[in-house]
């Protein structure tokens, strides 16, 4: 939020634009109230919903410098008029290196695998096939791994798309980047996509990682699995609850992050950016 603030401040000097910074404090109802802003600019942890916007006036857009929309009620937002806009793609290179650090971190004989011919290749399962899944794609197809990918939204890809089965039961590694969806809301809905079936299918000797949503994984589902399977390796950079997390959880996690995997300079300044760009968009210059 401060970046933001900064990166606004500086692009509208000249302009009879005042920003104000509400970092450290909720965005709350009686803050719009306050200020009756014009512009709302956001990141993940705001929630804008009714509850937010139902009294307020003064909003006519919305932005989020995230990749991620799940904090926003978009149906509502633009059915109040307003308009939003989010940062697609803006630190798909910081979360795909996050994967692949932590891939080689836990298990470094991955690096040469390709090298010999008697190897069999390394295979990486992404489920997800949209900008971080695809760039994550490149960079494991450029070591020499092959790359089982399941995403049925997506024809054009880098890789061919396999099924969701084959994913889970013959990858090394499976990675998750699907934005999270509800029951209603999608024809097939990500959350607790991952749960006690799906587990189940993967041998224990699979590594997971989620660096999407938490509640793509059921983490009580994965919690029953660790106990039974206390070799299965696990990096969660979110988590379902966030920020809260389970003690329990955590102490059976290979690699634990606070949803960092795309808090990268560059990623942020991207982000900044294009939203910036998507407000002059609306408002002109
Ligand atoms: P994207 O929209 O470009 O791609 C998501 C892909 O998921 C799409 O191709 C879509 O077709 C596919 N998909 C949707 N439902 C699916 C389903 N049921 N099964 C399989 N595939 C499905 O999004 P992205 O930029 O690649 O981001 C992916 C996720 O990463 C999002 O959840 C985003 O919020 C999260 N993210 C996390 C961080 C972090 O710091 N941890 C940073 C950025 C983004």
């Amino acid at each position: 939020i401060a970046h933001l603030h900064d990166y606004f401040n500086e692009q509208t000097l000249n302009h009879p634009i005042q920003v104000i910074s509400m970092a450290g404090r909720d965005i709350t109802a009686d803050a719009l109230q306050q200020y009756q802003p014009d512009v709302l600019l956001i990141r993940s942890v705001t929630q804008i919903d009714a509850k937010l916007l139902d009294t307020n006036q003064s909003v006519k857009f919305i932005g989020s410098a995230t990749i991620g929309t799940d904090h926003v009620n978009e149906g509502y937002v633009s059915l109040r008029g307003m308009r939003f806009a989010n940062a697609a793609g803006c630190s798909k290179h910081s979360v795909a290196q996050y994967v692949m650090s932590a891939i080689l971190q836990l298990r470094p004989e991955y690096w040469a695998s390709n090298t010999s011919q008697s190897d069999k290749p390394v295979k990486l399962g992404i489920i997800g096939l949209g900008n971080i899944g695809s760039t994550l794609a490149r960079y494991a197809l450029d070591l020499g791994w092959e790359v089982l990918g399941y995403d049925p939204f997506q024809s054009a890809s880098v890789i061919n798309n396999a099924s969701v089965d084959k994913v889970l039961a013959q990858s090394d590694v499976i990675s998750l980047h699907v934005p999270l969806t509800l029951t209603g809301h999608s024809e097939l809905p990500t959350y607790h996509m991952i749960d006690a079936d799906a587990l189940a299918k993967m041998p224990s000797t699979t590594m997971l990682i989620n660096t999407s949503r938490g509640a793509v994984v059921s983490e009580a589902d994965l919690l029953a699995d660790l106990n039974q399977n206390p070799e299965r390796q696990v990096v969660l950079d979110v988590f379902e609850n966030e920020p809260t997390v389970s003690a329990e959880l955590l102490d059976k996690l290979t690699i634990a992050t606070p949803h960092i995997a795309g808090y990268t300079l560059e990623g942020k300044l991207r982000g900044t950016q294009m939203i910036f760009d998507a407000f002059v968009r609306s408002y002109g210059e």
